[in-house]
């Protein structure tokens, strides 16, 4: 179990998480204007295979991955139709790639069975594509316009545990502690902001509270010598 900012949050006085979540999206809002997605993609299809291979890696390595790869395969059945080592070297620089290319070889099949090629946009659809777990599921419905929950990777969950909106430490309790307090149409962008913030200002081992926008509102703050 994580340390209990909640409990800290009642101690400073800052107050319940439903009435300091408005100020924190609003400011975050303010303060990363620019946070979206950092995936290049430009179809719906292109979109789930990104996700799928930023696994274990970073964005910036699978953009420079899929710069190449989506000129080659272009649809689904591309996929299916070189043999699974082709596809196994056009991934490999994003590890794991054996895994992921059983994952996308399965997923892209399944579209093409019971989707018609296209990407669902139900977030139990979407789990039925095999290796899509729930965080792919949730980012692809939420790029889609069609949140059903909310994405929780390394960075949302330790911002939302020094922010003190959840005592939890497993992904999916962690989810559930947000939706009771995220207005439903902040979900797909909450993620974003908290991704931001967290590579941006609040470091997983040196949180720069000095110059974070929610210092007044976050049960983890600390004055700047706290951190030496
Ligand atoms: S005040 Fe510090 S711990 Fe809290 S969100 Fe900002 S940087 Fe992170």
């Amino acid at each position: 179990m994580a340390r209990s900012y909640v409990a800290e949050a009642r101690r400073r006085g800052l107050g319940r998480r439903r009435d300091r979540i408005g100020p924190i999206v609003e400011r975050l809002a303010r303060e990363h204007a620019d946070a979206t997605i950092a995936l290049r993609f430009r179809s719906d299809v292109e979109l789930l295979i990104s996700v799928m291979l930023s696994a274990q890696t970073t964005d910036v390595n699978v953009n420079r991955v899929t710069e190449r790869l989506f000129e080659k395969y272009r649809r689904p059945e591309d996929y299916l139709a070189v043999p699974p080592e082709e596809l196994e070297q056009d991934i490999f620089a994003t590890g794991f790639y054996r895994q992921k290319t059983k994952s996308i070889r399965g997923a892209m099949r399944v579209l093409l069975e019971e989707f018609d090629g296209e990407v669902p946009r139900r977030l139990d659809d979407l789990l039925r594509l095999p290796g899509v777990a729930r965080k792919t599921a949730n980012v692809v419905a939420a790029e889609l316009g069609h949140a059903q929950g909310i994405v929780v990777d390394t960075h949302v969950r330790r911002l939302s545990q020094r922010l003190g909106l959840t005592r939890n430490d497993d992904p999916v309790r962690i989810e559930r502690d947000l939706q009771r307090v995220v207005p439903r149409a902040d979900w797909a962008r909450f993620p974003h902001l908290l991704i931001w913030h967290g590579r941006r200002i609040c470091d997983a081992r040196r949180p720069r509270c000095d110059d974070c926008v929610l210092f007044d509102l976050c049960p983890a703050a600390r004055p700047p010598e706290a951190l030496l």
